[in-house]
């Protein structure tokens, strides 16, 4: 049995299990590499995760073979004598440490990338619940930072998981998406920066907002309560009338459902990103969805246009995943981004930390995948 084989075996047996903890029964080589002594906590232990992800019962994709080259993940020797310390055959949990920092190192240093002529508003949208919305919008919101772009998210689901993995309070009170959109607050008065991200802020949900569906209703323009908030805001719109300080995306993750908030983003942007997963179902309710954003287009906002699919949760060593890839490639061409996002356990364990992939482990297959799919973003906005 190979080390993948006998990992996702043991896997099988183990189910989920805590990040960080390492079965003591018939360790795996590639374990035994890291031998760890008395508890070890979570954080501690997450950059030392064996290559397969040992978290669910499914095999897992180890990374995209698209994107992710180990090599590129920088070493010690990359930083010459200063790094000298880390050469030694040191701990598992000292290369943990080095593994991280460099990472961090490498992210601070990537240049910057163009930034749009100006305020790019993105929709990150499809009714199905679990496809990747909102992974997708805090880690792009991320990356994009990265690259050297200003990002606001705006957290438009009640459920308020954007607002979670951005680490921006969201309990009751806190001025929120609910404020701007259902009482009219302005977008100054409910943005707050992400503490761990220069260059992203948040406009974060609060339970509230799930009565808003209806409470919207009966409320004056009903569908057009976000673009009138973005509009008024000094820092989105063109170089010219927003200036340096300006925006360059706001991302717009959905509650799950085709209803009022959902309407309220597609009013609201010009571009539309569809997560779709790559599993079985994938292509199911896409017809309602590009229904819905046909209708849009008639009677609201002729600006709309699906302009990317991200294809989510890919693992490279099905046939189905590879499939669904395909079929969605057919059917919107060139706006399917080349980069795919693989199935990670780094990327569904970083919420739980308060934080983004970027940040929990910026030299994981999807943290990289990530930066790398909003590099292609950037990209067309340079030549939009
Ligand atoms: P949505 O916002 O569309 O409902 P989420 O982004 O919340 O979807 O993702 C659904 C679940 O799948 C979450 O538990 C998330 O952590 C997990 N998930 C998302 N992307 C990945 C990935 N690339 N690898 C593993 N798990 C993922
Ligand atoms: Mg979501």
């Amino acid at each position: 049995m190979t080390d993948i084989e006998h990992a996702v075996g043991d896997e099988a047996g183990a189910g989920r299990e805590q990040a960080g903890t390492f079965s003591t029964e018939e360790t795996p080589a590639r374990e035994r590499e890291f031998p760890q002594i008395g508890a070890v906590h979570p954080q501690a232990a997450r950059d030392v995760e064996p290559e397969v992800s040992r978290e669910t019962s499914e095999p897992q994709a180890e990374v995209s073979r698209e994107t992710y080259d180990p090599l590129t993940v920088p070493r010690a020797s990359d930083f010459g004598q200063a790094a000298g310390r880390f050469d030694d055959d040191s701990t598992p949990l000292a290369r943990a440490a080095e593994h991280t920092l460099l990472a961090r190192h490498g992210a601070r240093m990537r240049p910057p990338m163009a930034r749009p002529p100006a305020t790019r508003v993105m929709v990150v949208a499809n009714q199905k619940g679990g496809v990747g919305k909102t992974t997708s919008t805090v880690n792009l919101a991320a990356g994009l930072a990265q690259l050297g772009q200003r990002v606001l998210v705006v957290d438009l689901d009640p459920q308020g998981n954007a607002s979670t993995a951005l680490n921006v309070e969201h309990h009751r009170g806190v001025p929120s998406t609910y404020d701007l959109v259902v009482d009219g607050a302005a977008l100054d008065e409910v943005m707050a920066p992400c503490p761990d991200l220069d260059g992203v802020f948040v406009v974060p949900a609060t339970i509230d907002l799930a009565g808003a569906e209806i409470e919207l209703v009966s409320v004056v323009a009903r569908e057009s309560r976000l673009l009138r908030a973005l509009q008024a805001h000094h820092a989105i719109g063109t170089a010219e009338q927003a200036g340096e300080g300006r925006l360059d995306y706001v991302l717009i993750d959905c509650p799950p459902s085709l209803g009022l908030l959902t309407l309220n983003a597609l009013v609201a942007g010009a571009e539309m990103m569809i997560p779709i997963q790559a599993e079985y179902y994938a292509l199911e309710g896409l017809g309602q969805l590009l229904e819905t954003v046909e209708m849009v287009r008639k009677h609201l906002n002729p600006r709309l246009a699906v302009t990317t699919i991200l294809v989510t949760m890919y693992d490279a060593r099905t046939r189905l995943a590879a499939g669904v890839a395909d079929e969605v490639r057919e059917h919107f061409g060139d706006r399917v981004l080349h980069t795919t996002i693989p199935r990670s356990v780094r990327v569904s364990e970083a919420p739980s930390y308060a934080q983004t992939v970027m940040t929990y482990d910026p030299g994981s297959p999807g943290a990289l995948s990530y930066l790398e799919a909003a590099r292609e973003i950037a990209q067309q906005g340079a030549t939009a």
